[in-house]
């Protein structure tokens, strides 16, 4: 980016999440001197900044190389990486070795973000750190080692801030990182289990392709990496150590790089965050719900973002209800068909009502039936013997 001479101000926000803004040449008379990389003044044109210039592009200051699927940029001594492109979902960030010497480098802004796969990370030695936003919205990132060499210098701000499937860090480092709780990083807060060794943490369970993870005596359902598509049925228990798990938690973005129709969600999965079921780009799910919508407003604060139905075991009689017929999801409406009993009879004037019993289910809904109207001969309702007024001669038969 080249600000010319004419730019004499840059409002609040004019470059939010600019990750890729790497060069920010000042050619402005009235910003010289004032714009430093990192900054969020100035619009946050320098936010990303990898170099500030005062002058004109030209030179060899920055340079780009790609080495395999990394492609890192260097400014001056200083190396970072700036783009992932393959598909490994498990990276390690290990030495970087370009014209036969190797660098240290950092992980730069906005390198993972929402439409990264990424699940788990760690860094080697020759990671320096981790720039502000470099994990940003990487809602597919399950697990983060923080080396022994990191401090507090080396995470910027909000570096994983928004990874809200994140389920567990290992913290090497002396930082200090508590599960559940704010830090600038992002990295407590989503965060369910903090270890410092990989012995500490419990193995989890595949259940055809759901991975559960067990901490503090609660199961998780942290991810579906299984090759089912179309509806996907979640497991309703599972055997872990002889022993039948029937209860467990559904974790943020199970599957937010993959897509699905919906998902039958059993009663077993009492507790659900809100984001569990988004899918890749954001596409609204349906969720079959294995229970009342009682039952699954216990479970689930946010299932009103998604399109829910709720289990009968008869037929479907009401819109927001789904069963198996055939051994298929239906939420087709089936009429009610059956016995026609009289509630309330209709009388001249008032309206009736009428019962039907699904001969089916069992099912009852009530029928309107309008007011009959009075049925006058010679000035008087042969019903209800009420007297035709004279207004006009329009009431009289
Ligand atoms: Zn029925
Ligand atoms: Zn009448």
């Amino acid at each position: 980016m080249v600000l010319p001479d004419t730019v004499i101000s840059i409002s609040d926000g004019a470059f939010t999440r600019c990750f890729s803004l790497y060069e920010v040449y000042n050619l402005s008379e009235s910003l010289r001197g004032r714009i430093t990389a990192g900054s969020t003044d100035f619009g946050g044109v320098a936010h990303y900044a990898l170099t500030v210039s005062d002058g004109a592009p030209g030179g060899d200051i920055v340079e780009y190389v790609t080495i395999g699927n990394y492609e890192f940029a260097r400014v001056g001594d200083n190396w970072s990486l700036i783009a992932y492109t393959g598909d490994e979902t498990s990276l390690a960030f290990g030495s970087f070795t370009y014209g036969f010497r190797q660098f240290d480098y950092s992980i730069g802004g906005g390198v993972f973000d929402s439409e990264s796969a990424v699940e788990s990370v760690r860094f080697g030695p020759n990671v320096t750190g981790v720039r502000s936003y470099a994990f940003s919205g990487c809602c597919s990132l399950r697990r983060v080692d923080l080396p022994s060499h990191f401090t507090a210098a080396s995470l910027g701000d909000n570096a994983f801030g928004g990874c809200g499937a994140l389920f567990e860090v290992y913290n090497r480092s002396s930082l200090d990182i508590r599960a559940g709780l704010y830090d600038n990083y992002g990295l407590g807060w989503s965060s369910v289990a903090v270890y410092t060794e990989e012995k500490d943490a419990p193995p989890g369970v595949d259940v055809d392709g759901f991975i559960f993870r067990l901490f503090d005596d609660k199961w998780y359902l942290v991810s579906y990496s299984g090759t089912s598509r179309g509806i996907i049925e979640l497991p309703e228990s599972f055997e872990y150590l002889g022993s039948e798990v029937n209860e467990y938690t559904v974790r943020p973005y199970i599957m937010p790089n993959m897509t699905a129709d919906g998902f039958i969600v059993p009663k077993s999965a009492t507790q659900i965050s809100e984001s569990a079921f988004v899918t890749k780009r954001y596409a609204r799910a349906v969720l079959y719900y294995m229970g009342s919508e009682a039952e699954l407003s216990n479970a689930f604060g946010g299932w009103y973002y998604y399109t829910a139905y709720f289990y009968t075991d008869g037929c479907v009689h009401e819109p927001d209800q789904w069963t198996f017929a055939g051994g298929k999801v239906t939420t087709e409406i089936k009429p009610v068909e059956g016995e026609r009993i009289t509630e309330t009879e209709p009388t001249c004037t008032e309206n009736g009502w009428d019962k039907i019993i699904c001969d089916d289910c069992g099912y009852e809904t009530s029928l309107y039936v309008s007011a009959l109207g009075h049925d006058y001969k010679d000035g008087v309702c042969t019903r209800c013997g009420k007297a035709a007024e004279d207004r006009n001669g329009e009431d009289h038969a």
